[in-house]
């Protein structure tokens, strides 16, 4: 990590000195196990190994120029699904709360939301506002952890077919919230997507006996069954 912080010039995935990414784990987040799907989310990579390192210097270690690459592997994966520029009329995300956005400086889900749009060819609008500006006490965390936080969506998405991107989807909350909130204000369709799931909700799928940690992430949140088309 020290590393990182001195030198930016070294890859997110195995921090050797050299381009952002390089080209062995270009090849590895290229080239994922088979995900399954979790959920109703479509995600390019399970939050594990090295496409979990990328991710986490994507995100602590303010390495923006990794939000095209992993755009590309969403967008492969969505078409791989089916989804495509014709399924979409417009690309939004799920906003990170205004503390860490300050804290990070950026939303990294709306930086690979704004070039899964861009890679797709439809437009990106801010469509979702976070509910309740100022939540930053231990207790309203652990709730927001567990029932997500709560969205409102822009009168814009109504008749429209929205595909919402996370970054990193954990117990899927999130992106539940967000689809709510999507469809009160008028939205048709809402697809989900993701760059990462964490393997609690990979393994709930698979039914490989679920470790203590996973169990609590899994539980309330995956509904096992295909993608709504
Ligand atoms: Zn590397």
């Amino acid at each position: 990590m020290l590393v990182l912080m001195i030198f930016d010039s070294s890859c997110a995935g195995c921090h050797r000195p050299g381009p952002v990414l390089c080209r062995t784990c270009r090849f590895v987040l290229a080239a994922p196990p088979a995900m399954p799907a979790s959920g109703d989310v479509i995600a390019a990579v399970p939050f594990v190994g090295r496409p979990r390192e990328v991710l986490l210097n994507f995100k602590y270690g303010n390495r923006r120029q990794l939000g095209h690459h992993l755009a590309g592997l969403v967008v492969n994966r969505l078409v791989a699904n089916g989804v495509g520029p014709s399924e979409i009329d417009v690309v939004t995300w799920a906003p990170t709360s205004a503390k860490r956005r300050h804290r990070r400086g950026f939303d990294q889900a709306e930086l690979v939301a704004r070039r899964v749009a861009l890679q797709l060819g439809v437009p990106c609008r801010r469509l979702l506002r976070r509910d309740g500006a100022a939540p930053p006490q231990t207790g309203l965390d652990r709730a927001t952890r567990l029932h997500g936080p709560a969205f409102t969506a822009s009168p814009a998405a109504r008749g429209r077919r929205v595909l919402v991107v996370d970054d990193v989807v954990t117990t899927g909350s999130t992106l539940r919230s967000a689809t709510h909130a999507l469809r009160l204000a008028g939205a048709v369709d809402v697809v989900k997507s993701a760059v990462a799931t964490t393997p609690a909700i990979v393994a709930d799928r698979r039914r490989v006996p679920v470790r203590p940690l996973a169990r609590r992430a899994a539980s309330p949140t995956v509904v096992p069954g295909p993608r709504a088309a």
